[in-house]
């Protein structure tokens, strides 16, 4: 099951627990209402059978109502999936049982038959809205022919309650289309807001990342540097700059072609990435030279991975150049807390310079 399903699983389980819950409630408020009731007429009637009352007016129809809410509290644990439908179909039994036990007594029907219809609006399905209004109907319509002793004042609580039902029908079908109106624009909105994330991130990566090589551009370490320096003055950690420039490049274009020279730059870079740990940063610092900021515990360790990198770039035949190698020429520097960014590149370039001079395909540590 996906996600998004899952979750409104999870949230309409919780709603079945809430309209469960408010059931248990009214379910006691009415016992207690009753008894309390019950206590009064005693105290005020004294022609007042209280046997009776008992019996007919709270035992038969609480174990009923307790009947009811123990088969909800049974559905929602054992089969949750079935819990809404359940609910919807108590709360109309409950309804015309308060309906059918208190009518004689105060004038509920147009509240209780109200019940159903609002828990469908919480469950905004139409769907149930139709059924409780339907179940309503006949159920009403039943009870009214089968009422004894039928007066006018009946038919009048029965087109009264109707018209509550239909009003309240109504109400809840505009509440529903509302919405869903603002659902479907809220989906807009967060959909509109996606595609701006992933321009964002698309801006992000061409502002950020040199389009041939896959590595990060020229900007992009200067920022990543500054920032390393900063927290390195802040909380000081060992720090490595490398800078690589291929041997012999021109030369490789004019031989091989731009096109290979692009390729071999590929090559360059993919070795790269492969072999710096997630803590380093690469970068193509422009034309044939990279540059990679280590983040090993000294410069031994870091030279150990530049000059493992420098052998395997060394090693990569490439097609396009008649499977020839390019070689790399290497300066490393191992950065100190509060060198700043132009004094600690320019140790790294002069070691690079040293290791041109002293005839390339080489590592030099200044
Ligand atoms: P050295 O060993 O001293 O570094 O010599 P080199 O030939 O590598 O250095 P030089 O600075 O003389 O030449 C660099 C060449 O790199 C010149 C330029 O055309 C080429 N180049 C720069 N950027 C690109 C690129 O994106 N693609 C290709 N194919 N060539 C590039
Ligand atoms: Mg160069
Ligand atoms: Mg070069």
């Amino acid at each position: 099951m996906s996600t998004p399903h899952l979750h409104s699983l999870l949230i309409t389980l919780n709603w079945n627990r809430l309209i469960l819950n408010i059931l248990w409630i009214v379910s006691i408020v009415v016992l207690a209402s009753q008894l309390l009731i019950y206590e009064v007429i005693t105290l005020i009637v004294p022609t007042f059978t209280p046997m009776s009352y008992l019996s007919e007016e709270l035992f038969i129809p609480h174990t009923v109502f307790l009947f009811i809410m123990m088969v909800l509290e049974l559905c929602h644990r054992l089969n949750p999936r079935r819990s809404e439908e359940a609910l919807i179909y108590a709360s109309l039994a409950l309804s015309f049982m308060y309906f059918y036990f208190l009518n004689d007594h105060f004038a509920v029907a147009p509240i209780v038959m109200m019940f159903p219809l609002l828990i469908s609006i919480i469950y905004f399905k139409k769907k149930y809205l139709f059924i409780c209004l339907a179940l309503s109907f006949i159920g009403l319509f039943i009870t009214h022919c089968y009422t004894e002793n039928r007066s006018s004042s009946d038919i009048v609580e029965l087109l009264i309650t109707s018209c509550f039902m239909i009003i309240a029908t109504f109400t809840g079908l505009a509440v529903i289309r509302r919405g869903s109106e603002l659902v479907a624009q809220l989906d807009m909105v967060q959909q509109s807001e996606q595609e701006l994330r992933i321009q964002t991130m698309l801006m992000e990566r061409v502002v950020k990342i040199d389009p041939l090589t896959g590595l990060h551009n020229h900007k992009s370490f200067h920022e990543q540097f500054e920032k390393l320096l900063a927290d390195q003055k802040l909380h000081p950690f060992p720090l490595q700059i490398a800078i690589l420039d291929i041997d012999n490049f021109k030369m490789v274009n004019d031989t091989f072609g731009h096109w290979a020279g692009d390729i071999a730059l590929k090559h360059a870079a993919a070795c790269i990435a492969d072999h710096i740990s997630r803590k380093s940063f690469a970068a193509r610092y422009g034309g044939e030279e990279f540059v990679i900021l280590l983040r090993e515990d000294d410069i031994q360790a870091a030279w150990l991975i530049i000059e493992k990198l420098r052998k395997a770039i060394a090693c990569i035949p490439i097609p396009e150049m008649n499977r020839r190698h390019v070689t790399l020429s290497i300066g490393m520097h191992a950065v100190e807390v509060g060198e700043t960014k132009e004094y600690a590149f320019q140790q790294a370039d002069q070691a690079l310079y040293v290791s041109k001079s002293e005839g390339k395909n080489r590592t030099t540590m200044q």
